[in-house]
């Protein structure tokens, strides 16, 4: 007997050759082709017997009384029958579907559905759909009803699919298992799942479409909320934290600044800091855009570490932003006699200190991730902040764990993210956001420009250049050549420097650079040794340049819109106005104008995370990111956000009431929290 998770190839009118095309539109077991979602419905319920109109959309049944093939000019043939039905005769044809010669035949009792068009008072369908009307106990699939119709790969037809996925519903939909515990599906009033999955296909009327959809995304939406859940769950032990209530280092830390904390980063710390009181361990994200004073309340939080004579470490996904954080860190806390390493694979062996981290005369570490992996031993480790900048959701925390250290978490992240993808990586975290920016910072202003009006920006910029600013250029390529109209490192180095902006001091940045080039020519920027870079997207993940004011990203249609926005993240770091030019190309396509027009119009980045979002999906805009994203089936990121809310609550208020789903009721729980684990975006 086979079963509904053996191969599709087991199914009726499936053989290796079509099971190999099931498998590029995802289907690799019969369960995969019964639990397949239609992408739309055609409504093609039999029309009851009326006067008919000229260009109606009717389905209507009735006998064959002549049919016949005839050839035309140019080797077309057209097969025409007449049919008798409640509403009149109808003459069907169809150009060029010579099989349906034997097909269709005299006597045969047939549907059709399809647009009417009336001449001479008689009906006439071209090409409808149509199909035999069936023996007893047989449904209609094609016509008569409301029809489903699936999403295809090449060489494969609408009505084969259906065929088959009609089998598979037939043998196996009233034997799938129920995976919602029956008090949920009763407190939701959802339908059960082989119900669901029946009606999906075969709705008897249209409303039954949304109840049964409904039902198929609650499922999945539940499990990406269990596996929240457990993380959440796993976290929940009692760690031996003792800091001190109120620390004189951040006193001192505070007085010596020569501004005062906005009222987002007071809020911020004090959250921190009772998380860190608490005796479960913090596991806290704390989200805001560059530039908005993360790090400062990092500082903090390691200092009220350090004054309870425990070690903390950052990290950092770059060693460039390493080196930064070491940099900015060192001068703050220079006062204040904290013994700080920088532990990255470009400083030497003897400089590391891991010897004196292991005797804990060390009380901070700057580093990349490689801190946590590799031989660093800590003497007592107890808070772990990770700067993710640019990424998201790679958090090592397993390995600390395993190296039996209990220690609060602190996740910065610069990347706006949408609710409903943090929602799912980030969704066991305690999250903060800190939406104001320091006062000085002034909104960078936004233009698209055209090629053409390339020399009044330049000449803006030599005014910039004057003000002693600087100012970067983006481009798409290194080398020139490629695309004809996509701008290239080279090319725009040679033309800045002999054609726009002549007395200007130029430097170039691109991925073929060694990380010394790199950080050299950064520093000579910084330093303001020169006044223009040019350089591709190695810009993005940059250090922090306050004197920069002005990015102009060239062939700007070429990048995404995250991108867009994070590029331009480079400039407006310091007190000065901030300006970014997107210079787009002749030819822009549709997606560009509004992905440019979004960047000029607006600043902030959620919005513009979730524009990119709605633009292009989750695996085309995030999948990338990270592995862990749960791959929806039935459910849209955007549009059932709300049902996320519910379902993600509903996991949760389970995993607390029943940790080990000890519950007959949770059984079901146990077991499809192990299948769906492996259905995760790759
Ligand atoms: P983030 O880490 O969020 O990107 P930073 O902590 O690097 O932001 O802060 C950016 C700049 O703003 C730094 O130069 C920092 O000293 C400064 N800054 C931080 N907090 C304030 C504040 N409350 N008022 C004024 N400047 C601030
Ligand atoms: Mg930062």
């Amino acid at each position: 007997m086979t079963s509904m998770f053996d191969s599709v190839q087991f199914a009726k009118g499936v053989g290796p050759k079509m099971a190999e095309l099931l498998s590029k539109i995802g289907i690799s077991t019969i369960y995969d082709l019964m639990t397949y979602p239609p992408f739309k419905y055609v409504n093609r319920e039999l029309t009851k017997k009326r006067e008919v109109r000229d260009g109606e959309y009717l389905t209507l049944v009735g006998e064959v009384l002549q049919s016949g093939m005839t050839f035309l000019r140019s080797r077309k043939t057209l097969f025409t029958a007449v049919i008798k039905t409640e509403s009149g005769y109808v003459t069907a044809k169809w150009f060029n579907n010579p099989y349906l010669n034997g097909a269709i035949k005299q006597g045969d009792i047939i549907v059709l559905s399809g647009k009417v068009s009336i001449r001479r008072a008689l009906m006439e369908m071209l090409h409808p759909e149509y199909e035999k009307f069936p023996e007893e106990d047989v449904e209609l699939i094609h016509t008569g009803r409301i029809v489903p119709v699936y999403h295809l790969t090449k060489d494969m037809s609408q009505r084969w699919l259906r065929k088959v996925i009609k089998w598979s519903v037939d043998s196996y939909s009233a034997n799938i298992e129920e995976d919602i515990p029956s008090e949920l599906i009763l407190k939701r009033g959802l339908m059960k799942i082989s119900d669901a999955v029946r009606a999906m296909h075969y709705p008897s009327k249209s409303e039954e479409v949304e109840k049964a959809l409904e039902r198929m995304k609650y499922s999945e939406l539940f499990y990406a909320g269990m596996k929240v859940a457990v993380r959440k769950e796993k976290n929940n032990i009692i760690g031996d934290f003792n800091y001190v209530a109120e620390s004189l280092l951040v006193k001192k830390l505070l007085e010596g600044l020569s501004f005062t904390l906005t009222d987002d980063q007071k809020n911020a710390f004090q959250m921190i800091k009772r998380d860190m009181q608490s005796r479960v361990p913090m596991n806290r994200l704390l989200m805001g855009d560059v530039g908005s004073g993360k790090t400062l309340i990092a500082a903090m939080a390691m200092l009220t570490a350090v004054e309870s004579g425990y070690q903390s470490v950052l990290m950092a996904p770059t060693e460039i932003l390493a080196q930064q954080h070491f940099s900015v860190l060192s001068k703050l806390f220079s006062q204040l006699k904290v013994r700080i390493r920088l532990v990255t694979s470009s400083v030497k062996e003897r400089d590391r200190g891991l010897l004196d981290i292991e005797r804990g005369d060390v009380d901070v570490v700057i580093g990349t991730h490689a801190l946590i992996e590799d031989e660093v031993r800590f003497k007592d480790l107890k808070l772990v902040i990770i700067d993710e900048q640019h990424r998201f959701g790679v958090v090592h925390r397993s390995k600390l764990r395993n190296k039996g250290i209990v220690a609060d978490y602190l996740v910065m992240t610069a990347t706006p993210i949408p609710r409903s993808l943090s929602l799912a990586v980030y969704g066991e975290m305690d999250i903060t956001e800190i939406k104001e920016k320091p006062k000085q910072q002034k909104t960078i202003k936004t233009k698209w420009v055209s090629n053409k009006a390339q020399m009044k920006m330049y000449q803006f910029i030599e005014k910039r250049i004057d003000a002693k600013e600087s100012c970067f250029i983006v481009c798409p390529a290194i080398d020139i050549g490629g695309e004809a109209d996509m701008k290239s490192v080279e090319r725009v180095y040679e033309e800045v420097k002999k054609k726009y902006l002549l007395r200007a001091r130029v430097g170039k940045i691109h991925s073929r650079l060694s990380q010394e080039e790199k950080t050299d020519v950064m520093e000579m920027l910084n330093r303001g040794e020169i006044d223009v870079l040019v350089g591709t997207t190695v810009i993005e993940v940059g250090i922090d340049v306050t004197n920069a004011t002005v990015m102009v990203i060239l062939s700007a249609e070429r990048f995404g819109l995250s991108q867009l926005h994070q590029l331009r993240g480079r400039v407006g770091r310091g007190e000065k106005q901030s300006y970014c030019f997107l210079v787009s190309g002749d030819k822009v396509s549709e997606d560009g104008i509004v992905r440019l027009k979004t960047i000029a119009k607006t600043n902030d980045g959620f919005e513009i995370a979730e524009m990119d979002l709605r633009m292009r999906g989750m695996g085309e805009a995030w999948g990338s990111m990270q592995s862990g994203i749960p791959r929806f089936k039935y459910a849209d990121w955007f549009d059932d956000f709300q049902l996320m809310k519910v379902a993600f609550s509903d996991a949760s208020s389970l995993m607390s009431s029943d940790k080990n789903l000890l519950k007959e009721d949770n059984r079901c729980v146990k077991i499809n929290l192990t299948r769906r684990n492996s259905e995760e975006i790759d």
